[in-house]
């Protein structure tokens, strides 16, 4: 046996994985909810393609990014390795330029933070006709603070209604990302909150399904309140290397 192999005290992806599985697991149970409707986004920016290929080994499929330039490697690298049947998902979850619309477009399946008709409407034009609607997100500014992305709540149907009619998407809920707090009642606050605003943009008529909220200082709480997306990064891969 080796008295130094380095890994003393720092977990593998594998035993972080399972880790956040069972948090998961426990917080559905004290929400009555079943975990199948909780599905976890692994969040690999700036993380290494080894710690990525390693949490696919274990059985994770969904990826989260939001960096495009370090993105695209990583998507093309995974791609190859493929052939084993477990193909990723990837979902951008970063802000969004106008000038990144076409890649994101072409390389994603999934966009977590749209907060912008024009932006809504290019990735729409640049999706490729071939590939099924690009799924989507609107993120929401509950906070409504200048300095946050996102859109404030009362502008969310209004944007609704737009990316309801572009054919390249398909609008499917509601992200935030809100002021990290460490008390569990002050992280449901704005939780409940866009459970509420999608409550009332189904009762308009919309039909949205997905709640991405929670990372992994609060998911708890998330899962509390509804989460359906859970958007996970240090607690799967530790910290993030600069
Ligand atoms: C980095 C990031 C996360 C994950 O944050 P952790 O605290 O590492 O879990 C989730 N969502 C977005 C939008 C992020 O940028």
């Amino acid at each position: 046996m080796s008295i130094s192999d380095g890994s003393k005290g720092s977990d593998t992806v594998a035993e972080r994985l399972a880790g956040v599985h069972r948090r998961i697991a426990d917080a559905a149970e004290y929400a009555n909810r079943d975990t199948s409707d909780i599905h976890l986004i692994a969040i690999s920016k700036k993380q290494p393609l080894v710690a990525l290929e390693s949490a696919l080994e274990y059985g994770q499929r969904d990826f989260g990014e939001n960096y495009l330039q370090d993105a695209l490697p990583k998507i093309r690298n995974l791609a190859q390795c493929g052939a084993t049947g477990a193909s990723p998902v990837w979902h951008f979850v970063g802000d969004i330029q106008s000038n990144k619309t076409a890649d994101i477009a072409a390389n994603f399946d999934w966009v977590h933070a749209i907060d912008r008709a024009k932006i809504a409407r290019r990735l729409s034009n640049q999706r490729p006709p071939t590939a099924k609607p690009l799924q989507v997100c609107i993120q929401v500014n509950l906070e409504r603070s200048p300095n946050k992305s996102g859109i404030p709540p009362d502008d969310c149907a209004e944007l609704a209604a737009e990316i309801s009619e572009l054919p390249g998407l398909k609008l499917r809920g509601l992200m935030t990302l809100p002021e990290p707090q460490d008390d569990f009642l002050a992280q449901r606050q704005p939780f409940a909150e866009l459970a509420r605003l999608q409550g009332e943009l189904n009762a308009a008529g919309y039909a949205l399904d997905v709640l991405s909220m929670g990372m992994s200082a609060d998911l708890e709480a998330a899962v509390a309140e509804g989460a359906t997306h859970l958007r996970i990064g240090t607690a799967v891969f530790g910290p993030r290397p600069d």
